[in-house]
């Protein structure tokens, strides 16, 4: 029998074969295998009926090596510890590729959102906010948007955190609406960067734009997004999904239309949508369906040994943080699929954070065209490390990541040397 999925056992499994591949001791790098500090609280809310339920809720700071911990809050009713942690740890890794001066911290409750009304939401996260309270501030660790989590969150967060100081402090957290010193190019920043570095690697591989076939697993902020600057470039998008189940057409999916679409309907989710020559797929379907570029956009844990087996794409870049389980990744490059890694892919996001986060921290506001050049920049920067770390040591480009960041990591520690 298997055992079961840990993301954190995962991770560390990742962790030491790149550090193996760079030759390290252990004790060179093993400071990466455990979060500097682990926080878990109780977060009680008067539900509307008048009910008190208890929602568990964390926030792990992963590294603070390379500057303030930095990383998204996630509400899911899967959330736990071990997921925390490994979602932080990635954050470290992901803030190394792009060598951007943060460490790596993530946050999460666990709760299904959509149980929740708009004030209990509200209430859920400003009581979050106030536990998790000592730990965070922009010198420190910084939050922002992850799964279920949007600007609005975000906008309520940076209240919750500046009444407590007594003054306003937008630095305390990232993606936050425009209008309390959000950044424009935010929201899109993760499927964007998403966009760059799959236009990236068609042209390493010498692969036409024009055409080609990507499915896209996952229709939120992401996903979306991904999938709508990739139509604008000439990809044909034939598959999409979300957790009501997938749309495909072979021809192509009117992305406008399906845009459209959800725009007006309330609930966001796919399921509704009819379209001329759109038949409906499953997750599974959508991850084994024949196209070019497969862009896993939802959750972990989601190509696995099985469908790693079933996969035709060719090409995977991984929305998503961790959809690739170890085993599928050994299964993957057997089949010579290319899987531009997560810590890479959807570094578009963190890097547009750090935009976000400068912008405060100096009062200055940049226009949108500047950020998505400054974004473009640093995350085919990035991309050229890795791709040249996996060409030095004939490995796949999540081991080029892997390693491009932990010798970034490595170099900070001994330059910073242990306390006391
Ligand atoms: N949640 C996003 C991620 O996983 C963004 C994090 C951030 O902007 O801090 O990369």
């Amino acid at each position: 029998m298997k055992s079961e999925y840990n993301p954190y056992d995962q991770m560390l499994s990742t962790l030491e074969e790149a550090a193996g591949m760079l030759g390290l001791e252990e004790s060179a790098y093993s400071f990466l295998r455990y979060p500097e500090r682990e926080l878990i609280v109780s977060i009680p809310v008067e539900m509307d009926d008048g009910r008190v339920e208890i929602f568990r809720g964390y926030r792990v700071q992963h590294s603070s090596l390379r500057g303030p911990c930095k990383g998204g809050i996630r509400y899911h009713q899967d959330v736990d510890l071990d997921e925390v942690k490994a979602l932080a740890a990635w954050m470290s890794l992901k803030c190394a590729v792009a060598n951007i001066p943060y460490g790596g911290g993530k946050g999460g409750v666990k709760v299904d959102p959509r149980k929740l009304s708009h004030r209990e939401l509200l209430k859920l996260t400003r009581r979050y906010t106030a536990a998790i309270l000592p730990l965070i501030g922009p010198e420190k660790d910084i939050p922002a948007p992850d799964v279920n989590t949007n600007s609005e969150i975000m906008g309520w967060i940076m209240d919750t955190y500046s009444m407590f100081k007594g003054y306003s402090v937008p630095g305390v957290v990232t993606g936050k609406p425009l209008d309390v010193g959000g950044s424009l190019g935010r929201k899109e920043a993760t499927g964007r960067g998403v966009m760059f570095v799959t236009l990236e690697i068609l042209k390493r591989l010498g692969k036409p734009v024009e055409g080609t076939k990507v499915a896209v697993q996952g229709y939120g902020n992401v996903g979306q997004t991904a999938a709508t600057l990739l139509h604008q470039k000439g990809c044909k998008i034939i598959a999409v999904s979300d957790v009501s189940g997938g749309l495909y057409n072979e021809a192509g999916l009117d992305i406008e239309d399906i845009n459209r679409y959800l725009h007006g309907n309330h609930k966001k989710l796919l399921a509704g949508y009819e379209g001329a020559g759109v038949q409906k797929i499953s997750n599974k379907e959508l991850l084994t369906c024949p196209c070019d570029v497969l862009v896993p956009a939802a959750l972990e844990n989601q190509i696995t040994e099985e469908i790693a087996e079933q996969i035709k794409a060719r090409i995977i870049v991984e929305g998503a943080n961790g959809p690739t389980t170890v085993e599928a990744d050994k299964v993957l490059s057997s089949k010579d699929v290319i899987v531009v890694p997560d810590i890479l892919a959807n570094s578009g996001g963190v890097i547009v954070s750090y935009f976000e986060w400068v912008q405060n921290i100096q009062s200055l506001m940049w226009d949108e065209d500047e950020i998505n050049r400054a974004l473009e920049k640093i995350i085919i920067r990035s991309f050229n490390d890795v791709w040249d770390k996996a060409e030095e040591k004939k490995a796949t480009l999540r081991m080029g990541a892997y390693m491009v960041a932990i010798e970034r990591l490595v170099t900070a520690k001994k330059i910073r040397g242990i306390f006391p």
